[in-house]
């Protein structure tokens, strides 16, 4: 039987397993679809503190692995497929079941589509959701970002280096990134904001890859059609917590719930980073809530032994 399980290796699962490892609980680390979680698919991290110059996503993410490997946290590929509560935990990891004593979920959350019909089938074939990963292919043709928000913003600035020019298509007339990031969006010859619009279909060439959008201004209904190469879409994400709906308590959109720190409402079940915070949602927020269930899930154990 495993001491604890952590399902998830972002900033959240990372820190758990130091943690944990520290305590000599040599946990059993789970990497699932992502592993290295958001950050891997992210450039440059500018507020991780201790990091004056800013670090690389993918950076950042292994040196916490080296990290945790190193105490002795046990990494495994592995998705969770089912999960019983009881004394012991069972999780099912691609069709075995596994006991733990506890279990740390920090499974995170996944970017978001527009929910177009057909949408799913172009990913890849000119509809993304991370610029780190496909900008470079998109040398020298107009691209857009779909979105308001830091993301979208931060998608938007990193794709000047490859793309012609990048529209930025927002629903309303205002963004909601940080200033810092708006600013430095707008401020941007490359960037072209396309206000109070939304994407109502995709345009697919004869090869099946987008060639273009169809807009809809949403403050006079008039319709129009951009071409352009590639969707960049940064709306926000869902959290990972399919296996976990049944037994876990989560709110209206699927985020654990939290019951009392990183507790829900399972003992020795603990949720840490953005599959439970849709509010702050940063790397130093997950890896603090990752560090929190490791003590709780350490103190859980010691006082159900
Ligand atoms: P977000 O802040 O939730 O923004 C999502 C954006 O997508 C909003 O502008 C929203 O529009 C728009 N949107 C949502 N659903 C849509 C739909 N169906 N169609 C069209 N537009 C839609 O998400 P995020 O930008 O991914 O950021 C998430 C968190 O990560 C935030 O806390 C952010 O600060 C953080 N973050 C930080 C950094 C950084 O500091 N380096 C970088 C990236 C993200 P409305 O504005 O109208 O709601």
């Amino acid at each position: 039987m495993e001491n604890v399980i952590i399902v998830g290796t972002g900033c959240a699962g990372l820190t758990a397993a130091i943690y944990t490892a520290r305590a000599n609980l040599t946990p059993l680390v789970l990497e699932g679809r992502l592993p290295g979680g958001q950050l891997t698919t992210t450039t440059a991290v500018e507020n991780f503190p201790g990091f004056p110059e800013g670090i690389d996503g993918p950076d950042l993410i292994q040196r916490m692995h080296d990290q945790a490997k190193k105490f002795g946290a046990r990494f495994q590929f592995g998705i969770v497929e089912e999960f019983e509560s009881g004394t012991p935990h069972r999780v099912k990891i691609d069709g075995s079941w596994v006991e733990t004593k506890s279990l740390i979920i920090a499974s995170g959350a996944s970017p978001r589509y527009l929910g177009i019909e057909g949408e799913k089938a172009l990913i890849g074939h000119g509809l993304t959701s991370c610029a780190t990963c496909d900008g470079a292919f998109y040398r020298n043709v107009p691209v857009c970002v779909v979105g308001g928000g830091d993301s979208a913003c931060e998608e938007a600035t990193f794709l000047t280096r490859f793309a012609s020019e990048v529209y930025l298509i927002h629903r309303r007339d205002s963004l909601r990134a940080s200033k810092i990031m708006a600013d430095r969006a707008l401020a941007n010859p490359k960037i072209k904001p396309v206000w109070d619009t939304a994407v109502t279909s995709y345009i697919i060439d004869s090869a099946g890859d987008v060639e273009g959008v169809r807009l809809k201004n949403l403050k006079d209904g008039t319709e129009s059609a951009l071409g352009l190469k590639c969707v960049f879409v940064a709306i926000g994400h869902e959290p990972n917590t399919g296996p976990f709906r049944a037994t876990l308590e989560t709110d209206e959109n699927g985020y654990l719930i939290q019951t009392s720190g990183t507790r829900t409402n399972v003992d020795g079940v603990f949720a840490a980073g953005d599959v439970a915070d849709h509010v702050y949602r940063q790397a130093i927020t997950a890896a603090g809530q990752g560090c929190a269930a490791a003590i709780e899930a350490e103190r859980w154990i010691a006082g159900s032994a």
